[in-house]
């Protein structure tokens, strides 16, 4: 099964349209965490390897910038068809190196992909603005050059949509892009690329480079002065180091953080409809998303109904391997997220949490972690600060509208938040109330290559998807003018 699906696959590094060693030979372990077996070796770049890529991107950067935004659209588009064309294999490709269950990889796929899709439209309204100064009547003419070289940074929970989400806007506004992908997942961004070199991306464009220094080969890159833009996706703490470093050239940040997300339900909520959301929000991807739903506030008076509802839903997922049909919880994507679940789960069950469904680690191999709901969730358990990033539904109650706005609120996160009421005047009056990029308001799901996904406070610097997301790879210049 592994052999033919890996037989394709490119493990070296992707620089100037051509595969290459790493300059010290050095490679590493892609492991599949259903089995915990090593499906792949990859080269690992080195920071001579990260400074031949930006090489390869100057390189390339003046022939793509300059050609015709429709060009550029054309390819973006022949991008996304191509993706398609191959979707089942990038699929089962992402499941075997995630874990994921298939119908969460195929669902990342068309997600990925419409990034190219959506891009491509974006690439033709590229517009600027005229007007007149108000005191001189001078001309003041607007419009957005590419900002540079990109280096993107990108986690293993969404192995191809995580990295498309950069690079489609990049590529739209004209600007060359160096990619290091998450060590855990190499793989479906390797594969990625002769796809997009049949789509016609020139040689340099975009360059991926794996590696077990990531900390190092990042480092070089953003202070390596033609370097100016750099993309991140990931965890705070890791985005925090990375605003540090970029500081020193002052290289224009976009981050992509952690999250906390609430999930409200009223008491006037379709509590059908809830759960359905509930289902989304928290399972999708098996709980490792920055959009998981991470702490349930439930109105005391449909808390009980909530509770048993999600607690059916949940005890119903078949887990085992991604690749099997039928099978919709795969394994955590390594040991440390797991062995992190567990001591979150203690945690709250010894200060006094109660367990629905679930909690009990299966015999291995694999990674794999049982969709769990815990009851009556104490203040003080840690699974309320921090991302669980796993099946694990935590529940508590509230009383009043006022409340739960406060101790949603209460986070240093501030990502994406969800809540459920049949009465939108309400619904739109708590989400205002409520300090996060993104709400969902009677959805489970706010992702959408067309809208402004990205958080406030310590969930992030910028926005991606929309036209906002090619605004990070542009730089506004101003030409006064009297004509
Ligand atoms: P992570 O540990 O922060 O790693 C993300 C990326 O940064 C990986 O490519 C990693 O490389 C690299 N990296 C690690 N240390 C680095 C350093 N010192 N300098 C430069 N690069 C470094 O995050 P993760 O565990 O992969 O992903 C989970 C996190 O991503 C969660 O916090 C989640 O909320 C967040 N996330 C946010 C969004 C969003 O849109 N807001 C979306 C998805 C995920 P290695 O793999 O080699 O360590």
């Amino acid at each position: 099964m592994y052999e033919n699906l890996l037989a394709d696959v490119p493990t070296d590094l992707w620089i100037g349209g051509k595969w290459r060693k790493a300059s010290d030979g050095g490679r590493f372990d892609v492991i599949d965490p259903a089995t915990e077996r090593i499906i792949a070796s990859v080269a690992s770049a080195t920071v001579e390897d990260a400074i031949a890529a930006i090489d390869a991107a100057e390189a390339a950067f003046e022939g793509w910038a300059s050609r015709k935004p429709r060009e550029r659209a054309e390819i973006l588009r022949r991008s996304y068809e191509l993706i398609m064309r191959d979707a089942e294999r990038f699929a089962k490709l992402i499941t075997l190196e995630n874990g994921k269950a298939l119908p969460d990889s195929r669902s990342e796929v068309a997600y990925a992909a419409e990034f190219f899709r959506w891009y491509a439209e974006e690439a033709v309204r590229n517009i600027g603005d005229v007007s007149r100064a108000p005191a001189s009547g001078a001309r003041i003419l607007v419009h957005h050059k590419p900002a540079g070289i990109a280096v993107l940074v990108t986690p293993w929970n969404f192995p191809a949509a995580m990295a498309t989400r950069k690079i489609g806007p990049a590529l739209a506004a004209g600007c060359p892009v160096v990619l290091k992908p998450a060590s855990d997942t190499p793989l479906t961004m390797l594969a990625l690329m002769p796809v997009l070199e049949e789509a016609g991306v020139p040689a340099g464009v975009i360059n991926v480079i794996p590696s077990r220094s990531s900390g190092k080969v990042v480092g070089a890159m953003l202070h390596d002065p033609r370097v100016r833009v750099v993309s991140f996706t990931g965890s705070t703490e890791v985005g925090r180091k990375l605003l540090r470093e970029a500081a020193d050239n002052i290289v224009k940040p976009a981050m992509e953080l952690g999250g906390n997300a609430p999930f409200i339900v009223f008491e006037d909520a379709d509590i059908d409809a809830a759960i359905d959301g509930a289902m989304i929000a928290k399972m999708r991807n098996m709980g490792e998303a920055c959009t998981a739903a991470n702490r349930f506030y439930v109105h005391e008076k449909v808390h009980d109904e909530f509770a048993a509802k999600l607690t059916a839903r949940m005890a119903s997922l078949k887990m085992g391997n991604g690749l099997d049909e039928g099978v919709n919880l795969g394994p955590l994507v390594n040991k440390d997220g797991r062995d992190k679940v567990i001591e979150l789960v203690n945690d709250a069950v010894e200060k006094g949490a109660r367990i629905l469904t679930g909690g009990r680690v299966p015999d291995g191999p694999g990674f794999f972690y049982p969709a769990t709901v815990l009851d009556n969730v104490p203040d003080n358990a840690k699974m309320l600060n921090e991302e669980i990033f796993g099946p694990v539904a935590s529940i508590q109650t509230f009383k009043s509208e006022e409340e739960v706005i406060r101790r949603a609120n209460d986070t240093e996160y501030g990502l994406v938040a969800y809540l459920y009421t049949r009465d939108l005047s309400r619904g739109l009056r708590v989400s205002e109330k409520l300090d996060f990029g993104m709400i969902g308001l009677n959805r489970g799901l706010v992702s959408d290559p067309a809208a402004p996904f990205g958080g406030m406070k310590q969930s992030g610097i910028g926005r991606e998807g929309a036209h906002e997301g090619m605004m990070e790879f542009l730089e506004t210049q101003y030409v006064s003018v009297t004509w």
